[in-house]
């Protein structure tokens, strides 16, 4: 098991080596959802521009979840953003979810691409993008960036393969942009935000693959304006490179994702508010803290092991009584009580209900 994990991170090592993106931090690449009209996308080039931004995006396909909804205005948007590229002269990225849409964009001087959540999650689609890729010359292949969003799913396999399939193409220059997860175990409901963070999943890319530039997408992650500058200063804090954040001259009329894009002004003040840590400072005067943290864990771990051996003795009993393993009223019960501990000690529910999950995993894996 660990000498997979082991084997695994000496072959994605190999690929990274190649990838020497270096950016300046923090990253900042800001624009509407969608590109919704030629005076639209002018007017917030400019104003993010302005505010500090180093990459204009647009997008010109957009994957929805209904049919209804808004699907973008397309291969005309190619022009406006050329013409944002040229005269407010900022680079500009749109999202390619296809061989084809990525061709049109490459053909017509658009290098900046994004591959959305939807897309990631389809290997084949990333293939089929990657095999174009990979058809162009070295020359065009080290002016082109490709940013790749998480798959909508928690599953950092397939976040590490689309970004490895693009690599293999020759395309050097990678950002993997986390916008959060649709994650199965907390329901809409339960969540503060569109999408759960669990951060510790971007984190483990980072340590896989440390020479991959990690953005963050607070506008996805939270769906919500009123959330996105906290949002941003988190991943800050956590040392990802930059942010890709979506405005709009007048948010409650875009045509999509109308709740999480910022005007220009709030923006441009969520920019100058941001603080930013420094990477990689010093750790000094955290020594003794740190060691309490690590008997804190010795502790944990012991009482979990004592915990798993009287799940064991319980599964003996449920045995020799013929009744099943999984007990649901008795999981309901403990899973509210706890809960309202975690409430009662001002812990958050979310987290406590994932470890309550992993327990009750661990206490039944045991006696299965
Ligand atoms: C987008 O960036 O507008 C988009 C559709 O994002 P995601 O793929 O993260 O949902
Ligand atoms: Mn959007």
């Amino acid at each position: 098991m660990f000498f997979c994990t082991f084997a695994k991170n000496l072959i994605y090592t190999e690929f990274i080596k190649k990838s020497h993106m270096q950016l300046q931090v923090p990253y900042i690449i800001a624009g509407p959802c969608s590109a919704e009209s030629f005076e639209q996308v002018i007017t917030v080039a400019e104003a993010v521009k302005k505010a500090g931004a180093q990459v204009f995006r647009a997008g010109l396909w957009k994957p929805r979840t209904s049919p209804e909804s808004f699907a973008g205005v397309g291969q005309k948007g190619i022009e406006w953003l050329l013409y944002v590229q040229n005269n407010v002269d900022i680079p500009v990225a749109t999202e390619v979810a296809t061989a084809e849409h990525t061709a049109l964009c490459i053909e017509n001087g658009i290098k900046w691409l994004w591959i959305g959540a939807r897309t990631t999650a389809n290997p084949f689609m990333v293939q089929q993008i990657a095999d174009y890729l990979g058809e162009l010359k070295d020359n065009q292949k080290k002016d082109i960036v490709i940013l790749i969003k998480n798959p909508i799913n928690p599953d950092i396999e397939t976040w590490c393969g689309a970004i490895e399939r693009i690599l293999k193409a020759g395309i050097h220059n990678i950002i993997a942009v986390h916008r959060g997860f649709s994650d199965s175990i907390t329901t809409r409901e339960q969540r503060l935000s569109r999408n759960d963070a669990l951060w510790s999943i971007p984190l483990t890319l980072h340590r896989r693959m440390p020479d991959i530039p990690l953005i963050c997408d607070p506008s996805h992650l939270t769906g919500d304006n009123s959330l996105v500058y906290k949002a941003s200063q988190q991943a800050l804090d956590l040392g990802f490179d930059g942010l890709m954040i979506e405005v709009h001259p007048t948010p409650e009329k875009a045509l999509s994702d109308a709740q999480q894009q910022l005007t220009p002004e709030v923006f441009a003040d969520i920019i100058t508010s941001l603080r930013i840590p420094k990477k990689g400072a010093s750790d000094q005067g955290l020594a003794a803290l740190r060691r309490e943290i690590d008997e804190i864990d010795a502790s944990l771990w012991q009482l979990i092991r004592e915990r798993q051996h009287v799940a064991k003795e319980i599964g003996k009993e449920k045995h020799k009584l013929g009744i099943t393993v999984y007990q649901e009223q008795r999981f309901s019960q403990i899973l509210a009580e706890r809960m309202q501990w975690a409430r009662e000690n001002g812990l958050p529910e979310e987290a406590v209900q994932r470890i309550m999950d992993a327990l009750h995993e661990i206490a039944i894996n045991a006696q299965l």
